[in-house]
């Protein structure tokens, strides 16, 4: 090859790198639309009914089919909980993983406790925090144990060195058909899951907390409309919201936000696990006006937002996410 020859080859290699560069930035931005394109949302996941697939509580979301959408591969962050340290309960599936990817994308450390049965959907999330050079905290544990529940608080906040949104999203569910067949057990576990822990937690965290911290609990459709096979936990998330509201006004004069979600038909672990009566699964989320369940991945918006500052006015309210049924 002549020097020539050479120096053509080279000028080409470098003109056509140079048109690559600058195809970069206009593929980037034909990408940035196409995310953010208006996307139909009765067509936006599937609105075929769900198969039959019982799992012993509490439910592995990686064994569910279709495995549920919890974001990992579509949020995209920009920085709005730059530096935030988060504590999620039931971070490790479904609505509450949505909130953790959700989070760690935005620049937020983040702690998630689940029951030490679901080590493997909690694995998966560390993952994902760690992804995105954020810090992951494991804290494993049972939330009916009021100790432990102290105890979470108490190690988050030291191992992420402080503490700024907290996310109350665990949470018991079991279908029953009549109040016959609800056992003092199950109501004692619900209500120790749902509220007492929810209680112990926050009365915890509380004093850990500085102005502009952000509390978000994760209540229901049913803290208004109570499903009639859901009578013990619907009761728990009609004392959500109302333990939302109260607190607002207690915690505004420390400058900390509360505030609450309420999902219609999601689909989670919570669903496949004695969430729904045997051979209802395929119904779950088909009569809603957008015709679908909806998938984790669709609420994790909703928690930046409220966890942000950007809605330093939004105190006290409840945030519907349930497909048209217009119910919160
Ligand atoms: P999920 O099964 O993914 O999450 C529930 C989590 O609760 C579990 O992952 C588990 O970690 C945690 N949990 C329950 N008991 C526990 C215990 N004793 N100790 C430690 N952890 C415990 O299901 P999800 O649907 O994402 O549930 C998250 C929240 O959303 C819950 O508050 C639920 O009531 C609420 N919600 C869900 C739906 C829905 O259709 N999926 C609708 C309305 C509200
Ligand atoms: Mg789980």
């Amino acid at each position: 090859m002549s020097d020539q020859t050479n120096r053509r080859t080279l000028l080409k290699l470098a003109a056509m790198s140079g048109a690559a560069a600058a195809a970069v930035p206009m593929g980037a931005a034909r990408a940035q639309e196409t995310a953010t394109a208006p996307v139909d949302p009765q067509s936006k996941y599937t609105s075929e009914p769900f198969k039959e697939q019982p799992q012993p509580w509490p439910g592995l979301q990686s064994k569910m089919d279709p495995v549920p959408d919890c974001g990992e591969t579509s949020y995209r962050g920009s920085g709005r909980l730059a530096g935030r340290r988060a504590l999620v309960t039931g971070g490790d599936s479904g609505i509450g993983r949505a909130a953790v990817i959700a989070f760690a994308r935005e620049g937020a450390d983040v702690a998630i406790n689940y029951h030490p049965d679901e080590e493997p959907d909690a694995q998966d999330v560390a993952k994902l925090i760690k992804d995105e050079g954020r810090k992951a905290v494991l804290i494993p544990g049972d939330l009916t144990d009021q100790a432990f529940c102290v105890d979470l608080v108490q190690r988050a906040e030291r191992e992420l060195g402080g503490l700024d949104i907290l996310v109350n999203n665990a949470a018991y569910q079991q279908s029953k058909k009549s109040i016959d067949d609800i056992s003092f057990e199950q109501f004692d576990r619900t209500l120790k899951t749902n509220l007492y822990a929810m209680f112990w937690i926050t009365k915890t965290a509380v004093p850990l907390m500085k102005p502009g911290a952000a509390i978000i609990n994760t209540a229901s459709v049913n803290s208004v409309s109570p499903g009639e096979e859901l009578l013990d936990y619907a009761t728990t998330k009609g004392g959500i919201a109302i333990f939302t509201k109260g607190l607002a006004k207690q915690l505004a004069k420390k400058g900390i936000r509360v505030n609450a979600v309420a999902p219609g038909p999601i689909w989670t672990p919570l669903q496949v696990a004695g969430g729904q009566l045997p051979g209802k699964l395929g119904e779950f989320g088909q009569d809603t006006p957008l015709g679908r369940a909806g998938q984790p991945a669709e609420l994790g918006p909703l928690y930046v937002a409220l966890a942000s500052g950007e809605l330093s006015y939004t105190d006290g309210s409840i945030f519907g996410a349930n497909g048209g049924t217009g119910i919160v």
